[in-house]
Parts: C-alpha cells; structure tokens; sequence
C-alpha cells in the first residue's frame, strides 16, 4: 500500500471484485488553459460505486482496467490554467464529474448529460474522484458559498440527480407527488420537489426506518406498500392521502418492478411518470393503463444544463438541507468502510475525507 505521507495523488482504486487497493497515481495534468486542479476533501458513495465494487460492471460498462472509484465530491482549488477567469487557488467547490465532449448533437442541443462521448468519474474507462488531487474545467466545477461546507459541497451530485428528476417531472407548485425510494436520491427528490412548490410530497419505501427518517424530511406522508397487487396499494395510497382520482407526479427513485407498477396506478389521467431509479433492465410494465390514461412518461439520467447550479443555490438559500443526510466521516485510509456501510443499508450518505495538502 502507497504510504499517505510519501504520495504525491493517492487514489482509492478498484482492481477487481471486492478487491481495492491504494495507489499512488501520477499528479494531474492541465491539459487545456480552462482546466484546474481540485483538491478532494470530500467524497460521497453511492448505489452505483458499490455496484463496481461488488460485480465490476454495471450493464454493458465493465471494469476491465484498475479504476478509481468516487464520483461525488468537493474540493479546494489548487491550481487554474492560464485562462480560468471563474476561480482562483483556495476556492471551495463542488465538483461535476462527467465531461462532456460539446460537439455531438446532444450537447450542441443543450442536453449535454446525453453527450455521445461522455467521460464519466468512476464509469470505465474513466478514473474517479477519490484521489488526492482531480482535473476539470473550471465550468464543472461549482464555487461553494460561505455558507455551504464541503461536506454540503459533497452532496450536490446526489441533489442534482435529484433536481433533473423533478424538472423532468415539471413539478410546479400545488401538485402531489408520489416518490419512490426513501434512498439518498429519493430523499431529495422529495425536498426538491417541496422546494418547487409542492402541496403534498409522500415518499414510498419498504423498509420502515428510512420512512421513519423521510417523516421528517421534506415529506408530508410515508407510505409502506403491502405484497398485495400494485392496482390495490396504488387505490390504498391514493385513499389514505385524499389524492382522489390520482397522483399528478409519480417519480421512481428505486428501479423495483412493483413501484415502477404502483408509480403508474396512482396516477391521475394525464399525470407524469419519470423514471430516475436504475433496476433491472427488463421489466412488465402496465402500457395499457400509461396508453388509456394518457401519461407523460420520461426517464431521467445525470444532471444537465443549470442543475449543478440550481442545486448549490437551494442548498444555500435554505430551501434544501442536505445536512440531515449525512450519516459520517471516515478517513480516506478505511475508504473501504463506506462501500460496506452503503451495501449494509447503514445511515444515508457516509463521507469520505480526502487526503489534505
Ligand atoms: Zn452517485
Ligand atoms: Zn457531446
């Protein structure tokens, strides 16, 4: 193991299944004048850094090189190139951690989290933010406010998953909105969703303590659905909360088959349905009921344009409190502990700490 005092970019690399060990990688590189060098000082875990540590591949992207693992973070600056105007050394910020290529037609139309050459943190073959020191330009990276730590700083990657999933719902004020999954993500899609302006927000979930913590967090009900049919716990939701005919939003934040069934059943006709927690790829799916009562259905991956920035100014004028979902810190030498506290279901967002300067 790479000593922490002699390394010039430790970095928390996966080499196999449930394998992983500490490097010491070569320093970062400017590669172009708007680039900067960030160093991490905080980095969340989540569903999908677990899945590489546990399978080494998530669908048809496989870990077939050593890769660093980590793709939510903040950090300080320390370096900027000759043309950086946005930051300077010492500023705090939270990082985005996919850069798109801005030439292929989904970027050129402003849907950039679409990019056909996305190069991705902690998605093969791209290497991830859990090392000392991490390179983007300087328009992925976000200057925290004074009022916002870089633990905060760290959650924004969740929240602006969170926030492209309530936009791509057009959440607007008075509606009711069914969340599925009390999870990191699905948390905060109910307090960003609260945040747009909702009348009632009741988070979904099967486990009852990350209901008893959604209670009291950005939701106006729980619900805990039975193993009966989805028709029936859909008609039992939307009774116990008085949504009449249906639910205006339904968003799954969990990627189970019977939500993805529940979500569509409690809608109303004409309701939105999007799709943000990632399964099973293959699933039934009610098309007759999404068919006959004319629903908006979308799918919602990443964060695009203005998410990142909508998502540091919720944070910061109060309306959403990230706070709450942080269950701890572990130092960057038991990185390890944090993937078996997400795969065991402990707490909600465990930190790891960077190696400082
Ligand atoms: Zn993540
Ligand atoms: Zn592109």
């Amino acid at each position: 193991m790479a000593s922490t005092a002699t390394a010039q970019n430790l970095s928390f690399v996966l080499q196999g299944i449930h394998q992983v060990s500490y490097e010491d990688r070569p320093l970062p590189e400017l590669k172009n004048p708007h680039d900067v060098i960030i160093n991490v000082r905080y980095t969340g875990i989540c569903g999908s850094d677990v899945h590489y540590w546990e399978h080494g591949a998530i669908g048809n992207f496989v870990v077939k090189d050593p890769m660093v693992l980590g793709h939510e973070s903040a950090g300080v600056i320390s370096k900027v190139g000759s043309a950086v105007t946005s930051l300077k050394v010492g500023d705090h910020v939270a990082m985005e951690p996919g850069i798109a290529c801005r030439r292929c037609e989904p970027c050129k139309s402003g849907k950039y989290n679409l990019c056909e050459n996305m190069a991705f943190a902690a998605t093969p073959p791209y290497d991830g933010t859990l090392a000392k020191y991490y390179v983007l330009p300087e328009d992925f990276c976000y200057k925290l406010p004074t009022n916002l730590s870089l633990q905060e700083g760290a959650l924004m990657e969740p929240l602006s998953v969170a926030v492209h999933i309530v936009r791509q719902a057009s959440v607007s004020p008075g509606q009711t909105v069914v969340v599925f999954g009390a999870g990191p993500v699905g948390l905060l899609c109910c307090a960003v969703a609260t945040a747009f302006g909702a009348s009632q927000v009741i988070a979904v979930d099967i486990q009852q303590p990350r209901l008893d913590f959604a209670k009291q967090y950005a939701t106006t009900a729980t619900f805990m659905p039975s193993k009966s049919p989805a028709v029936e716990n859909a008609e039992r939701l939307k009774q116990e909360n008085n949504l009449g005919t249906g639910a205006d939003v339904a968003i799954d934040a969990s990627g189970a088959e019977p939500s993805v069934h529940t979500g569509i059943h409690v809608l109303r006709n004409g309701g939105t349905y999007v799709q943000g927690g990632m399964g099973r790829s293959e699933i039934q799916f009610p098309i007759m009921a999404a068919c006959s009562k004319e629903l908006t259905l979308k799918g919602s991956f990443r964060y695009g344009s203005g998410d990142y920035k909508l998502a540091v100014g919720l944070v910061a004028s109060g309306k959403v409190d990230v706070k709450k979902l942080i269950t701890g810190t572990v130092k960057f030498e038991d990185a390890e502990q944090a993937f078996k506290d997400v795969k065991a279901g402990k707490g909600i967002k465990t930190l790891i700490a960077g190696v400082a300067e």
